[in-house]
């Protein structure tokens, strides 16, 4: 049996989208040309636009396509953009989470070694940002905050709206990547009260190559990849047409499937869950038990290696991933920030459950972990 539980990676394109970009393939007219070919594209495009934005309830104006989660990253936390944000004055440090992406945690290394002061708050043993430590970093020189909105790894949702509030008191404006959050929970722009927002298509059953930079109106912009003025000037560069035709598909399909899919995802997630507590008692399970992402489980199996465990499930079909975000063999920086020793950290499989899962692939995958663990802890 194929068992594919690791969606956070990446999500199968959905049937629909898939249909809809072979035929965008034929759209080859530059959506800038002026005549009707071309202008026949660029409605199609303005049309992805909209579904792209009503997804996290913005403006379609508000909406510039990018390459990816980590394109869209780099434009907001990039040396030049941060001294841009509030020219001429004092503000300029930034303040990330401990835990963010490496799309984020690079960008923060790159921007230290321009001179610009990065803070990282501490998170709690459930990855939740600590909240007097995090309020203590805020001052009259912070110019941007850019925490996640839930995490890859372990799944934890931050309080956003409450960090956005507090930031924005402090005079500063607030990122947020919700790579992983967009088309798995509601994401309203509004409520959380962001300035800047990041997702990306191939997280969502769209394309890969194609991501969404979400710039509140009015916010001040600095523009990354300079050229022909495409995307208002925001983003150069001719479009990814069909990307963005494909993206603005599995941005509907998601806002029409969403709650349908997070109660599937959570009851099979619990169902996991479960059968883990019951079978192998000695699982650890890391995350925020209360708030957090309906489709992912992270459990550390203390004794077994990470990567053996993949190996073994692999060998069945079993697809997931490893905690470690990187394949150095170093532990997990993220599971490190919760307090979980290198030991532990390194026997953490993350399941990430997609809408194609089933009871079925549930049931498979325990009774062969239990096959598996059994037999490498003799
Ligand atoms: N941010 C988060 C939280 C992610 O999980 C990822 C990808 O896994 C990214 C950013 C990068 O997105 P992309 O693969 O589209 O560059």
């Amino acid at each position: 049996m194929k068992v594919y539980l690791d969606n956070n990676s990446t999500t199968p394109l959905h049937p629909e989208v898939k249909a809809i970009m072979i035929e965008a393939f034929d759209l080859f007219e530059n959506p800038s040309s002026i005549y009707s070919a071309g202008l026949e594209v660029r409605k199609r495009v303005s049309r992805a636009r909209s579904s792209s934005a009503a997804l996290i309830n913005a403006n379609p104006d508000e909406i510039t396509f990018t390459s990816c989660g980590s394109e869209s990253n780099n434009t907001i936390l990039n040396p030049l953009s941060i001294l841009q944000l509030f020219p001429k004055t004092e503000r300029n440090e930034v303040i990330i989470s401990a835990i963010e992406h490496p799309s984020v945690m690079n960008c923060a290394k790159n921007m230290e070694q321009n001179g610009i002061k990065v803070h990282y708050a501490p998170v709690d043993s459930c990855g939740r940002i600590i909240w007097d430590q995090f309020s203590l970093l805020l001052s009259d020189k912070t110019a941007l905050v850019s925490i996640m909105l839930a995490n890859n790894e372990i799944g934890t949702i931050q309080d956003i709206q409450r960090i956005a509030k507090a930031a924005h008191k402090a005079g500063a404006l607030v990122h947020t990547d919700a790579v992983q959050a967009v088309g798995k929970m509601s994401v309203n722009v509004k409520e959380l009260d962001v300035d800047y927002l990041s997702y990306s298509a191939h997280k969502i059953y769209g394309p890969k190559g194609i991501g969404v930079l979400y710039v509140k109106k009015g916010a001040p912009f600095a523009q990354y990849i300079h050229g022909g003025h495409q995307e208002t000037g925001r983003r150069s560069g001719t479009e990814n047409v069909c990307g963005i035709i494909g993206l603005g598909k599995a941005a509907e399909i998601a806002m029409q499937e969403l709650n349908n899919w997070s109660k599937q995802n959570a009851l099979l997630k619990g169902k996991l869950a479960a059968g883990l507590k019951e079978n192998l008692p000695f699982a650890i399970f890391n995350g925020d038990p209360e708030n957090s992402l309906p489709h992912v489980l992270n459990v550390s199996f203390a004794g077994c290696e990470g990567e053996v465990l993949l190996i073994f499930l692999d060998q069945t079909g079993i697809s997931v991933s490893t905690g470690s975000a990187c394949s150095s063999g170093l532990p997990s920086y993220v599971l490190k920030a919760i307090g979980l020793s290198s030991e532990v950290a390194n026997s953490t499989i993350r399941f990430s459950l997609g809408y194609h899962n089933n009871e079925e692939q549930i049931e498979y995958t325990l009774k062969e972990l239990q096959r598996i663990i059994s037999l490498l802890k003799k």
